[in-house]
């Protein structure tokens, strides 16, 4: 970084993602601040499954992935939904989506995800230490439920891929399910263990004790809905929001889904997808979950938490302003109680969150194309949590202008917009 260039920077969005840039920006010596129309850590980064998940390298887009569509989409409890009026806008997203899910393609988007998610858990123990809420990150397991007793098989290319890359897995069969995670009904006859896992007992609260961190630390935030950023003939940026306007030299966009909107007013395009989910909390649930556990059938994710146990999952397209369906939370109440028969499904809040999907799985990590000093940090859709912190550390390096020792050629924001990645 050119000695001129003071050491300052706005961050856009005060999700996961953008507190954990502030925290790196800090550590490299900067003045930050965070710009959120809500508070930190209010939109998807509180209401998620809360799996911290180092070994996730396995994209959303996987070869043959498409023939399942038709039978997922006409299941009204299937893992995912569309609005048909939303079509059209999806398909160029939906098109780079099924691209990317080339089986010559695998190993290097493996790669990228690995690289951005293999610290977490390392990284939030170490962000959390000293600060009295390091309860709120737990080390564990994360097991992975089927139903036939031969569902959980080693070779499968999923599983192949998280081997070669060094994860540690165990396989279950029936009662030792049970030995592990006594609720789990005995309808499941197999498992794969995911060893080395972490969870937060509050992804929410995480954010805010993070956020409070780096208020502490000398950042600001402030309130306000981000309408637009505009480059100054100086080289720098003014941020306009409803609230009046920043000035910086640098920017850090974080702002989840919504970076699409920000980014297109500055005439660049990027293949980001607002992709929905939904949880409900089951407020007084009579049990408690020592590991993070996955239906593996059925798509979704169970876990104790401080509010109770929780069951996330979903993935619906319908752009970023339609209205939520809450049915979509509300099937959890069958899905989880076949999954733990003693759980107490009275009381229940249901919840709708919005993942910033990218078509490779692969968050859009660097530079916005003709726009200096203007780092995009958003993109990754169902992994965000488990990538917030190193995805923060890459930033604060590109700001810094410090070597990174990782190749940043597969985050680039532009990568869809030549040709095939
Ligand atoms: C159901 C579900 C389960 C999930 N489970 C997991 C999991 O178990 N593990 C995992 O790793 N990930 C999980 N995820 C994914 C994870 O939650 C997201 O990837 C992550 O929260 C994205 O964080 P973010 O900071 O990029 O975005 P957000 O949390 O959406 O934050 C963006 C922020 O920007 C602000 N903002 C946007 N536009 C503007 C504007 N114009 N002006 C001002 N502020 C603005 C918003 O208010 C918001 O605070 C799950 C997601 C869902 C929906």
């Amino acid at each position: 970084m050119p000695d001129a260039q003071p050491r300052e920077a706005i961050v856009v969005g005060a999700g996961l993602i953008g507190i954990c840039a502030a925290l790196a920006l800090q550590e490299k010596g900067f003045d930050v601040r965070i710009i959120d129309r809500d508070g930190a850590a209010e939109g998807t980064s509180s209401g998620n499954a809360g799996v911290i998940s180092p070994w996730s390298c396995i994209p959303q887009s996987m070869p043959g992935v498409w023939k399942n569509v038709p039978k997922w989409l006409f299941d009204p409890d299937g893992p995912l939904a569309l609005r048909w009026s939303y079509v059209p806008r999806l398909m160029p997203w939906i098109w780079k989506f099924l691209q990317s899910g080339a089986l010559e393609r695998l190993p290097a988007i493996a790669d990228a995800m690995l690289a951005v998610n293999r610290p977490s858990v390392d990284m939030y123990h170490q962000l959390l230490a000293g600060g009295g809420d390091e309860d709120l990150v737990e080390d564990c397991l994360y097991l992975h439920l089927y139903r036939k007793a031969d569902g959980a098989n080693l070779d499968d290319l999923p599983w192949r891929l998280r081997r070669e890359r060094g994860v540690e897995l165990q396989v279950l069969r029936d009662g030792e399910i049970r030995e592990i995670e006594p609720e789990v009904s005995p309808a499941f006859k197999s498992a794969m263990v995911i060893k080395k896992q972490g969870r937060t007992v509050n992804p929410g609260r995480l954010g805010k004790v993070l956020a409070a961190k780096a208020e502490a630390q000398g950042a600001t935030f402030l309130r306000g809905n981000v309408e637009r950023i505009v480059p100054q003939a100086d080289g720098g940026y003014r941020i306009d929001t409803d609230q009046g306007g920043h000035t910086t030299k640098t920017v850090v966009l974080a702002a989840g889904a919504w970076s699409v909107r920000l980014l297109a007013a500055l005439g660049v395009p990027v293949a980001l997808e607002a992709e929905r989910g939904y949880h409900l909390v089951f407020k007084d649930p009579g049990l408690s979950l020592k590991h993070s556990i996955m239906d593996t059938d059925r798509k979704f994710v169970t876990s104790s938490m401080e509010m109770g146990v929780r069951a996330a999952g979903t993935a619906e397209f319908a752009g970023l302003d339609a209205a939520p369906n809450y049915r979509r939370a509300r099937v959890f109440t069958s899905l989880t109680k076949s999954l733990l028969p003693n759980l107490n499904t009275e009381a229940a809040e249901e919840w709708m969150g919005v993942r910033p999907s990218s078509p490779d799985s692969v968050p859009f990590i660097g530079e916005a194309p003709g726009h200096p000093r203007l780092f995009c940090a958003f993109g990754h859709g169902h992994l965000g949590l488990t990538g917030a912190p190193m995805t923060g550390r890459m930033i604060a390096a590109l700001a810094a202008d410090e070597p990174l020792n990782i190749d940043m050629t597969p985050y680039r924001v532009d990568r869809f917009s030549h040709g095939r990645p």
